[in-house]
């Protein structure tokens, strides 16, 4: 397919969010022990400089890298910050120095509201990378093509099905 542009999510794509809330905050996200947003998030706001502790998820730094090789500056993040009731007003520029300490200053971040990714979509070839089923559902309806992320070789496959090539491949 002709790619215009490739969208990266960051939480538990390319960053262990999951797996950084268990670790800093001792909380689960996921599973019947799963709390809420306003524990989760009043907990990240204590702690400050989350992101600057969490570790990449293996394989998707590759994954990611693999793709820039091919299609440039084509490929970047697109990631939400909660609304601003949240009073997380540093969490943009935290994902950003994350996305520059492990990828490079020269990839684009596109920082948005959850609802807003959709707006991205400038057809068919606009790819989304992302975890939550309701973001890939909203941006197919919008138009583009989604990919579910699970782990970095499933997607891997995925985008090797939709012709979508990496370095070192035909
Ligand atoms: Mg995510």
């Amino acid at each position: 397919m002709e790619v215009e542009r490739i969208y990266f999510d960051m939480d538990d794509v390319l960053v262990d969010f999951t797996g950084a809330v268990r670790d800093q905050c001792g909380l689960e996200i996921k599973g019947e022990n799963a709390v809420s947003d306003d524990i989760l998030f009043e907990s990240i706001r204590i702690l400050g400089d989350f992101y600057q502790r969490a570790k990449p998820i293996p394989g998707s730094l590759e994954l990611f890298t693999s793709l820039r090789k091919r299609y440039g500056d084509r490929v970047e993040i697109l990631t939400a910050v909660p609304k601003p009731s949240r009073n997380l007003p540093k969490l943009g520029d935290d994902k950003v120095a994350w996305v520059g300490r492990y990828l490079g200053d020269s990839v684009r971040v596109n920082i948005v509201l959850r609802r807003e990714k959709p707006s991205y979509v400038g057809g068919k070839g606009s790819v989304l990378i992302d975890d939550s089923i309701g973001n890939i559902r909203a941006w197919e309806d919008a138009g583009g093509t989604g990919i579910l992320f699970t782990d970095p070789a499933s997607a891997r496959s995925i985008l090797d099905s939709l012709g979508i090539r990496f370095d070192g491949t035909t």
